[in-house]
């Protein structure tokens, strides 16, 4: 089999309210690979926000997507390295990962499809049925939205819900937290998600304000270039620390490992480097009993945590419009079934491409 032509651009879709008051809309940057025995693979690239998809477009298709044509697709760990290889003055890291992510899913798809299974099933799946939790609770909510976006993932059955932690105030983070629970109850559990805003000190008088509220997880304390940092955090708070949404490598996330700078790791399969090194990353926590929780796109996050006993959550924020996609797994009782579809199962809807499509 032998790749004969990739396809890609870029598609800007809207976000719903309330979400649209932080993000407007999203980027996808999409590669489709066509073969010689007309299997097609659907590669893409969630950029969140939007900011720098046509860059990752521009990297993918002029210096990524040369380099696998009138290759085999199935040898897909061999293209992956030649991929990563390609321009070794440019780490595969920002830009260039989020383009190798989108190929190297869309390789996946390929070899799925042609044996016939979903991933998760090729790469030993461990269960079919994933739990949810709920995101979203962005920095612009009113309590009262705040409160009604979590009411709308508790309906459906989720049993976490993530929300933001933004303001320059301790304090009134946690008064919003605290709202929160009042409201959910013990129905619901509460993480919540710093996103890289604060230096060490101010995270540990953060999280002392946030101690009481038994929350699951306490993630991105500090920038995620600073693992070092991170590491400072999780041994000086209570709450579990969870990151790695903006790490890209096996190698960065090695080094949030050895320096047990969180219990929870959240690679991100259209930043890490695609679904291979996704997996290595998933392994190498299994190893160090630490678990996973992939960040965003659970559409094809569910393919990994359904391989991993170490898998624990997908991250679902619930923006998609029914236009984008021709069949969203959908959640029922706080769980996602894993699509049985070959591949990862995803694919654009007929009309995506004209409606969306923005370069
Ligand atoms: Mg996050």
């Amino acid at each position: 089999m032998k790749i004969t032509a990739i396809e890609s651009f870029v598609l800007t879709v809207p976000t719903p309210k309330p979400m649209a008051l932080n993000y407007a809309q999203q980027k996808l940057v999409v590669a489709d690979i066509s073969t010689d025995e007309g299997v097609t693979g659907l590669g893409y690239s969630l950029v969140f926000g939007g900011g720098g998809a046509e860059a990752v477009h521009a990297y993918l298709a002029t210096r990524l997507a040369p380099a696998l044509i009138g290759e085999d697709p199935l040898f897909v760990e061999r293209l992956w390295e030649r991929m990563f290889r390609t321009d070794m003055g440019m780490k595969k890291q920002g830009v260039a990962a989020y383009a190798l992510s989108a190929l190297d899913i869309g390789l996946w798809d390929i070899a799925g499809k042609v044996a016939g299974q979903p991933l998760y099933k090729l790469w030993g799946a461990v269960t079919d049925r994933i739990p949810a939790y709920g995101s979203g609770g962005w920095s612009k909510y009113s309590e009262r939205e705040l409160i009604a976006e979590a009411e709308k993932y508790a309906a459906l059955g989720c049993k976490y819900y993530k929300m933001k932690i933004h303001h320059p105030d301790p304090r009134e983070n946690a008064k919003r937290v605290a709202a929160v629970r009042r409201a959910l109850g013990d129905r619901v559990r509460v993480m919540v998600d710093v996103n890289q805003r604060l230096d060490v000190l101010a995270n540990i008088r953060q999280a002392q304000a946030l101690e009481e509220l038994d929350l699951v997880w306490y993630e991105e304390p500090v920038l995620a270039d600073d693992i070092a940092a991170c590491a400072e955090v999780a041994r000086a708070i209570k709450i579990p620390v969870a990151t790695g949404e903006n790490n890209y490598t096996r190698f960065e996330f090695r080094e949030l490992v050895e320096r047990r700078a969180a219990r929870v790791l959240m690679p991100d399969v259209c930043r890490a480097n695609g679904f291979s090194e996704t997996m290595r990353i998933g392994r190498h926590a299994a190893a160090h009993q630490i678990a996973v929780a992939p960040h965003v796109v659970h559409e094809l996050s569910l393919q990994v945590v359904g391989a991993l006993p170490n898998g624990f959550l997908v991250e679902f924020i619930d923006w998609t419009p029914p236009d984008l996609f021709e069949q969203m797994p959908e959640c029922r009782d706080g769980c996602f079934r894993i699509p049985e579809r070959p591949g990862h199962g995803m694919a654009l809807a007929r009309t995506a491409k004209e409606k969306y499509r923005s370069a």
